[in-house]
Parts: C-alpha cells; sequence; structure tokens
C-alpha cells in the first residue's frame, strides 16, 4: 500500500489537515513540512535502534509522527508524564537510540539515558516538495505503546498498521465522518487515543485541531463555535468539559468520543441534560483503540453499556451459557496486538486454545448483543461466595456529600476469604457507620465496605488511571 500521507495528499492535497490555535497546514502543506523534516532527520537518526517520541501535542510532535512513518520506523510512543526509572526502563526495552522530542523535556530524557535527542522545536527544516517515502506495509510494525500500568508494569505493545487500519475502518463504518466534520485532539498523541486520531486523518481525509495541552475553556469556546465537531475524551475530560460548558454547542457539533475506562451514571446523565452526545466505547492499547461502542441512538436504552462489537471485531464472553451472565471478555479481529515487546509468551497466555484473546476485563453481553464492562479480573473482590464489583460500590460512594473520589479493594479476611475496604478522597469527614448508612438501600449489604480510609489522593497512572492494586499492596503493608 502506498504511504498513507502520501496517498492521502494525492487524493485530497487542498483540503484541511490539522490545524492549531490559528495556524492550518491542507494535506499538500503537511506533507511538504514531513518532506522536509524527513530530510533533516534520517541522518540524524542513532541506527541501529528504534525511534521514540516523548513531548506535548504540538505541530511539529505531530510531524514527527508522520515523518517516523514515512522512513519507515516504527514508533515508540513515550509518555511524558513517566518518571526517570518508567523512562530509563521503556528506553532499553524498546531499545531506543533517538528521542524526538522539545527542549522542554530534555533535562529529563537527559537524567533518563544516553539516547540522542533530537529536539523538535530547535531543529529547523524548510518545506520540501518530494520524499521518496516508505510504501505502508499492513503487517509491518506501526507503534510500540506502552499499556497504562494499571494492574502492574506497563506492557510494551506491538501495534501493526492493519491494526490501526482495521481500528479506523472499525470506527468509520460505524459512525461514519462527514466532509465537514473536524476531530479535535486534545488526548496525547503518544497515547491510542490521540495516535488514533492521526491514523483516522489520513484514511479519512479529515482535518485535526490540535491542542497542546487539555484546555477545557478553550475546547469549549471552539465547541460553541463550531471550530471542531467531534472529540475523543476520558472520563476526567468530560466531567472538565461539562462543567465549561454554559452556552450551546455549535450545530455542527457530532459528539465525545468517551474511552479509557468507566463513567458513572451522574456524568451521563449531566450530558444528557446538556445536550451533549456521548459515544460510550470500550477498548485497550492492544486493540489499537475501540473495538465496541455505544451509538447515542441507544444511551438512554442502555444506560451503563458500551455499546456492540464493532464491524471488524468479533467478541464473546468466556464460559457463559446465556445473556446476561458475567465472565471475562474474549475479542477476536484484526486490531488485535501482534504481540508484547520482548514477551514473546504474553500474547499466547492470553490466548484462548481456539484463538480468543483474554483481555482480562470482565463483563456481560443483553439479550441484544450489548455489552456491559464490570471490572478487570483482578479486581474483583469474592467475599463469602459474593461478587463484588468495585466500580458500581464506588459510584454510590462518590455521591456522598464532600467526597471527590473513592476507591474500593479487596482485602484478604480469615472469614469471608476478602472483604471490601473503601478509600475517600472527601472534604467532609466520614466515618464507616455512617457510610455504611447512605449506603443502605442503595447497594446489597454484602457490597459494604468494612473498612474505610480517607486519604489525600488516589494512586493514579501516568495516563491518570486509578491504580486499585497499590491500595492492595498498601493494605497488605498495614496489615
Ligand atoms: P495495564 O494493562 O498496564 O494494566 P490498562 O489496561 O489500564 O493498563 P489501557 O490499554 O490504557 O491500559 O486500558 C485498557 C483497559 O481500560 C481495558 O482493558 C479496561 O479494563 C479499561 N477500559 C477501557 N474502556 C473502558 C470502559 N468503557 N469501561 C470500563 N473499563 C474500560
Ligand atoms: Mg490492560
Amino acid at each position: 500500500m502506498d504511504n498513507w500521507l502520501q496517498k492521502r495528499t494525492q487524493l485530497t492535497p487542498k483540503r484541511l489537515a490539522l490545524s492549531f490555535h490559528d495556524q492550518h497546514w491542507s494535506f499538500q502543506e503537511l506533507q511538504r513540512q514531513v518532506n522536509g523534516l524527513c530530510a533533516r532527520l534520517q541522518p540524524r537518526l542513532v541506527k541501529p535502534g528504534r525511534v521514540a517520541i516523548l513531548g506535548n501535542n504540538t505541530p511539529a510532535l505531530y510531524m514527527g509522527i508522520l515523518a517516523l512513518q514515512q522512513l519507515g520506523e516504527p514508533i515508540v510512543c513515550l509518555n511524558k508524564h513517566l518518571t526517570i526509572p518508567e523512562l530509563q526502563y521503556q528506553i532499553k526495552d524498546a531499545q531506543v537510540q533517538t528521542v524526538l522530542t522539545t527542549q522542554e523535556f530534555l533535562p529529563q530524557l537527559q537524567a533518563a539515558a544516553a539516547v540522542k535527542l533530537l529536539a523538535l522545536d530547535q531543529l529547523e527544516w524548510q518545506p520540501q516538495a518530494d520524499w521518496t517515502a516508505q510504501p505502508t506495509d499492513l503487517d509491518a510494525l506501526a507503534s510500540i505503546m506502552y499499556t497504562s500500568g494499571t494492574t502492574g508494569r506497563p506492557k510494551g505493545v506491538c501495534q501493526s498498521y492493519r491494526n490501526h487500519w482495521t481500528s479506523a475502518m472499525g470506527a468509520e463504518l460505524n459512525l461514519p465522518v462527514t466532509k465537514s466534520d473536524c476531530w479535535i485532539c486534545a488526548v496525547p498523541l503518544y497515547h491510542i487515543s490521540g495516535l488514533s486520531i492521526v491514523m483516522r486523518s489520513l484514511l479519512y481525509g479529515m482535518p485535526v485541531r490540535l491542542y497542546e495541552h487539555f484546555d477545557p475553556q478553550a475546547i469549549t469556546q471552539d465547541l460553541v463555535h463550531g471550530q471542531g465537531t467531534i472529540i475523543s475524551v476520558v472520563p476526567y475530560m468530560l466531567k472538565k468539559l461539562l462543567a465549561a460548558k454554559h452556552e450551546p454547542y455549535s450545530d455542527n457539533f457530532g459528539y465525545m468520543l468517551l474511552g479509557g475506562g468507566a463513567i458513572d451514571q451522574a456524568t451521563l446523565d449531566q450530558c444528557e441534560q446538556k445536550h451533549i452526545p456521548v459515544i460510550q466505547s470500550y477498548g485497550m492499547t492492544e486493540t489499537a483503540s475501540q473495538v465496541v461502542a455505544l451509538n447515542p441512538a441507544d444511551a438512554q436504552r442502555k444506560l451503563g453499556s458500551v455499546g456492540k462489537p464493532l464491524f471488524p471485531v468479533s467478541l464473546k464472553i468466556a464460559n457463559v451459557s446465556r445473556p446476561g451472565e458475567i465472565g471475562e471478555i474474549l475479542l477476536k479481529g484484526d486490531n488485535l496486538t501482534p504481540g508484547y515487546l520482548n514477551q514473546p509468551q504474553r500474547l499466547a497466555e492470553k490466548t484462548t486454545a481456539s484463538g480468543w484473546f483474554r483481555t482480562g476485563d470482565l463483563g456481560y453481553v443483553d439479550d441484544e448483543g450489548f455489552l456491559y464492562v464490570k471490572s478487570r479480573l483482578t479486581e474483583l473482590i469474592i467475599s463469602g461466595g459474593e461478587n463484588i464489583y468495585p466500580h458500581e460500590v464506588e459510584q454510590v460512594l462518590n455521591q456522598l456529600p464532600g467526597v471527590q473520589e473513592s476507591s474500593v479493594v479487596g482485602k484478604t479476611d480469615a472469614t469471608w476469604g476478602s472483604i471490601p475496604v473503601a478509600f475517600l478522597v472527601t472534604d467532609q469527614v466520614w466515618n464507616l457507620a455512617e457510610v455504611q448508612e447512605f449506603l443502605t438501600g442503595k447497594l446489597a449489604k454484602y457490597k459494604f465496605p468494612k473498612e474505610l480510609h480517607l486519604v489525600d489522593h488516589l494512586p493514579k497512572t501516568a495516563n491518570g488511571k486509578l491504580q486499585r492494586v497499590e491500595l492492595v499492596k498498601w493494605l497488605k503493608k498495614h496489615e
């Protein structure tokens, strides 16, 4: 297949490709920038070795990603929030020798590893008409992306072009973008939520409005003035955008694509009240973005569901005999990773004898084929033979006055096997009896936390996901 940016430029050279504040590039202009960048980069990449990106969502980083694609270099995506030991580990694990970044991140990278650092904001280049780009081989490695590390050390996931292609096609077959759509990218380019927008832009010929940081006020203004019609968000961003919305979005507004983790019902209800269509979705780094999505037409009818598997994706629940039964979510399809970096056995361990990928997530499918995600297998609390899904309890705890966040994890118990323990980040002091009283009538008694801790903050991954595993460790230490 032809190189994706080059093919797109041949097809629709004049169409808007990228905008950032008041700067705009058509595909042809973007192509010329990327050609010029390729010429600057090629002699500077250390070989043998891989190339990584690390930085904010700037046009330079965006162009860096496209240049690496043109050079036939798989992109190692490094999270800018990683600590130095975490960076050290990923740089070594992925055999990175060169990092494309910006000046701001040089100290952090210099402290982490002796690799070549190319600051894109220092590396000047001239637009150039031609460059002989590498064709896109669908089975070639396009990116190496680390998982969020919610359940342990992040794993390097290999993503092929076929994975990205299938992911983009699945999304398009579900909700086709139109010529007037423009996708706001305020999620990180180094995460699958961001990188998948770049891929969609090339494949659909769709403009991307890039944000260096997530800025709810500025994005709201863009949405009010019709400067973007679709936006990818994670739960935290959705809440901030909800709070910032005081006037209607432009008529051309399409929807927010919500992914990354579970959302509470109260937030979805507020979206409904404020007329914000939300597409809930489910996916993971291993599936190169969403594999299941819930369209607004079904949103009210199927509250709490993440929708139906997209066209290229097969989904089933392990070891169940009828709809509604909970089990591990299994997937098949061409967006599934060809494997984990340097851990050839890991994919095999996560694959059933008949070739299904075991997601490690628990859920059920209803009689109409809609998926409901309940929890991760490792986070399920089994107390006296009853299953407790932490998220369900947290949703209710979050309704306690003054509570900003909560988390529930299992603690080993001689009588019950495991008991639920709650952690609250709260402005108001609560004791266990008061919490239990609040839960009465809202949750079955066996789900009530039996122990309570008031804390300043909850442990989070570099992507901002709650790390229940750290709370479990903390409980073990303080037994
Ligand atoms: P690690 O694999 O390192 O523990 P991670 O699984 O959090 O980290 P990601 O690939 O970023 O890394 O996240 C995918 C996971 O996020 C899914 O397996 C699932 O557990 C969770 N998730 C994604 N979308 C949803 C959703 N809509 N509802 C509930 N959970 C979701
Ligand atoms: Mg995972």
